[in-house]
């Protein structure tokens, strides 16, 4: 039998915890292996590094990999006897809750359909108790799909939505139905993130633009948006990312930190958000 998602106990427990979340943004890409995780990774972190109350919420069901860009593989929810399961404690003021979290193992596949998935990002919301947040980051799957719907239908209101994309004509292709499909749910749209814009050369110090294309731009002009940060290809953000450190802390005198830093002012103006 299907279990029940909606009893008046969850229901409750759902509108309590989306009373506690002030803002919520979500991390939209056209395309996989963008930078789209690691974009929400380092946001979430630098929003929490300056002393907001920050959740990040991975609705990736098939290809969760914030726990281990914030270093929390194999660390299950928090479980405390007689008390509601809560998502895993990164910093003090960042609270993470992944699939990854519930899985048994990393290698574990994801294997289901709609309406299961839309089921398992409801148990999200309704069985887990989230903190007072002033900000929840929702790193979902590349493209248009059950889980970004799931997301905004369940969560009711998006404050804002920023689209990550590297820069080809041919990443923008898709990059673009995210912002129609933002648009369409009516979620304002903060920005645009250009990712892997350019490489500084080790050698020379020469911007290469490796990722040639003026995609970002241009979508930017045709929908009228602003590009919040160009950040360039460094191998410092990847491999903080491999080993669960956080690049904007760990690097943050670097070009790349401080464009993730421009995108957290852009959002936090846009947003509205305080501490
Ligand atoms: P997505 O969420 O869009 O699938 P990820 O954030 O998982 O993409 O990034 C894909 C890979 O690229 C990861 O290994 C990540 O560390 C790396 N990466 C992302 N952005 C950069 C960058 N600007 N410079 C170097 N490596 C990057």
């Amino acid at each position: 039998m299907e279990r029940d998602l909606n009893t008046p106990d969850q229901l409750k427990m759902l509108e309590d915890n989306i009373g506690r979340i002030k803002k919520k943004l979500i991390v939209l890409s056209g395309k996989g292996g963008v930078g789209k995780s690691t974009v929400a990774v380092n946001m979430a972190y630098g929003f929490a590094i300056s002393g907001y109350k920050v959740g990040i919420l991975d609705v990736d069901l098939h290809g969760p990999s914030i726990v281990k860009m914030l270093g929390i593989e194999g660390i299950g929810i928090g479980n405390n006897e007689g008390e509601m399961p809560t998502p895993v404690k990164v910093h003090d003021n960042l609270h993470a809750l992944s699939i990854a979290s519930l899985l048994p193992g990393p290698d574990e596949p994801v294997i289901w359909r709609g309406p299961a998935k839309m089921g398992v990002i409801k148990q999200f919301m309704q069985e887990i108790e989230w903190p007072e947040l002033d900000l929840l980051v929702i790193d979902c799957p590349p493209g248009t799909g059950d889980e970004p719907l799931s997301a905004v239908q369940i969560l009711k209101k998006i404050d804002g939505a920023v689209i990550v994309s590297t820069p080809q004509d041919v990443a923008f292709l898709d990059a673009r139905k995210t912002i129609s499909f933002s648009q369409k749910l009516n979620i304002p749209i903060l920005g645009i993130i250009e990712n892997m814009s350019y490489l500084t050369c080790p050698h020379c110090n020469k911007k290469v633009d490796v990722f040639k294309g003026s995609g970002a731009e241009k979508a930017a002009k045709d929908f009228d948006l602003d590009v919040i940060a160009k950040i360039p290809l460094d191998t410092n953000i990847m491999e903080t990312g491999d080993a669960g450190r956080p690049y904007i802390y760990d690097y943050s005198k670097k070009d790349g930190a401080k464009e993730f830093q421009k995108a957290i002012e852009a959002v936090a103006e846009k947003l509205d958000i305080h501490k």
